[in-house]
């Protein structure tokens, strides 16, 4: 079995059993990876049984049985680059990056490789250490949607192709996959008003801090996966968004 490197961040674990982990890792070159872990937690002499833990990152060495493309790989190198400890210090800053990590290991596909989206994830546990949460947290999302081709539409109609400009309240349907125009809303069932200033916001890539943005994104991923994020309720308290 060849060993492959990748550089990976860990998206879930599994406690598998007393001395293994499972893990969903999101890895550069391979994409979302699930991995045991065996003997992780097992003590040493020289090293207390810790295990690996929620968003840390690190370069891996890991083997996968060829014809299991879809199954388990096994790590067998773990070096940590960067535990983001900063993350323990705020719940909202916390709560914004188990949220991403959540959404994004829901919504990516094992080994289908997004080395843009694995760059931006890294940014972004960066970026929560000082920079605005929602301003970091909303560009992530944005990115990912992107990535996995679920990026809404928001300077056109998707149902007639109209130009929107000049709407100062549109509406958006998650399911048509953008934004609607004031002539065809009224035949839209699934759909909710923005501001034209969020879409304007999130398709120029000037971020605010507007809760208005994230909020949209919260709902269009609750719609793509047909239930909230576990993190959404949490995180939108600790950012104090109202449901
Ligand atoms: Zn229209």
């Amino acid at each position: 079995m060849a060993l492959i490197k990748d550089t990976a961040i860990v998206l879930r674990r599994l406690d598998y059993s007393e001395t293994s982990q499972v893990l969903v890792l999101l890895t550069r070159e391979h994409g979302q990876l699930r991995i045991i872990a065996k003997g992780i937690k097992r003590s040493t002499r020289n090293r207390a049984a810790v295990g690996i833990d929620l968003l840390e990152r690190g370069r891996i060495v890991f083997s996968l049985r060829s014809g299991k493309e879809d199954g388990l790989a096994t790590l067998t190198e773990w070096h940590q680059e960067d535990n983001y400890a900063h993350l323990q210090r705020s719940l909202p800053r916390c709560y914004a990056a188990q949220y991403s990590a959540e959404v994004t290991s829901q919504l990516t596909e094992v080994l289908d490789p997004h080395p843009m989206l694995f760059d931006g994830l890294h940014r972004l546990l960066d970026a929560l250490a000082d920079e605005d949460v929602l301003v970091c947290l909303v560009d992530y999302l944005w990115l990912m949607l992107k990535e996995i081709g679920l990026q809404p539409e928001l300077s056109r109609c998707v149902s007639c192709n109209g130009d929107v400009a000049g709407e100062p309240v549109l509406h958006f349907s998650s399911r048509q996959g953008g934004v609607i125009c004031r002539d065809c809303e009224p035949a839209m069932v699934e759909k909710r008003r923005m501001r034209s200033e969020v879409a304007q916001g999130l398709v120029s890539g000037k971020r605010e801090d507007d809760p208005a943005a994230f909020d949209l994104l919260d709902y269009h991923l609750r719609e793509i996966m047909f239930r909230p994020a576990k993190l959404s309720s949490p995180l939108r308290a600790a950012l104090k968004i109202k449901a």
